[in-house]
């Protein structure tokens, strides 16, 4: 299933939504980039290659098998009742996303899970290149937690499936330096996580990190009041404080990082 759906459906849709995000990136530029876009390409890329690996051999045949497993012991959200399967499809669908927002908060809350965390919030810029910029700790850790979301909604393989591809590609597209018409950027906003509000979560003032945690839906940071979308991109500054010097941020630094003494010291808030 993972290789008719993920590998040849999937990942090809993926490829194309990122060569597209790239290139409008290029053409309407949101914010001024610091780095050269060459250099943070290849850092970002080669970074993202353990992680790569650990998504399509670890990571998702985890959360399938953990899916097919539940359609024998029907434990789960889904089995309690018998509705439609677009319908149970659907419910499960938006589940996993509500699980996504609260595996995110907890990166940030949780120091051991920060370390991990902080690799993707380190890059002095943010563009398409940045949605790749995982550690791979950070996967192993989601397979835990984002395997117990599986199991508690009762999501079948065919849905977590899908929920995975959408999930990367809302992860590029929000990561993307890509300048949207506002008026179509906050329409969008209403249903999901757009360029601009993801871009105040990359600030490096610590009350705008502590916001906009959604993935693909925008309305669990509107449920839990962790919205904020009134910061000018050109007053962002991306990244995180204590770590700003780009020269020092190549890949061997980023994957050694989380076994590194954290440094401390992100601005509180706006002066
Ligand atoms: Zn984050």
């Amino acid at each position: 299933m993972i290789h008719a759906i993920f590998d040849k459906i999937g990942a090809p849709a993926l490829t194309v939504i990122f060569v597209l995000l790239f290139l409008l990136e290029t053409k309407f530029r949101l914010r001024k980039r610091i780095q050269n876009r060459w250099r943070r390409i290849i850092v970002n890329l080669l970074a993202s290659i353990p992680s790569f690996g650990l998504l399509r051999f670890i990571f998702l045949p985890a959360m399938v098998w953990l899916a097919y497993k539940n359609e024998t012991i029907h434990v789960g959200l889904n089995y309690l009742y018998a509705l439609p399967s677009f319908i149970e499809a659907a419910i499960a669908f938006v589940l996993l996303d509500y699980g996504n927002y609260l595996w995110h908060v907890l990166n940030h809350k949780i120091p051991l899970l920060w370390r991990f965390h902080l690799v993707h919030h380190t890059d002095p810029d943010l563009d398409i290149t940045t949605a790749f910029r995982f550690h791979f700790g950070e996967m192993i850790g989601s397979v835990f937690f984002r395997g117990a979301v599986v199991f508690l909604t009762g999501a079948t393989p065919l849905t977590v499936l899908i929920y995975e591809i959408v999930f990367e590609a809302a992860t590029q597209f929000h990561h993307s330096n890509w300048k949207l018409l506002i008026q179509l950027e906050k329409a969008l906003n209403k249903i999901f996580v757009t360029p601009r509000m993801h871009g105040i979560h990359h600030s490096v003032v610590q009350q705008e990190t502590d916001s906009n945690y959604s993935v693909i839906f925008s309305c669990w940071d509107r449920l839990h009041k962790t919205m904020r979308l009134n910061v000018k991109q050109d007053d962002i500054t991306i990244g995180v404080a204590p770590y700003n010097n780009p020269a020092e941020l190549t890949m061997g630094y980023l994957l050694k990082l989380p076994f590194t003494k954290i440094r401390k010291g992100k601005p509180t808030a706006r002066p």
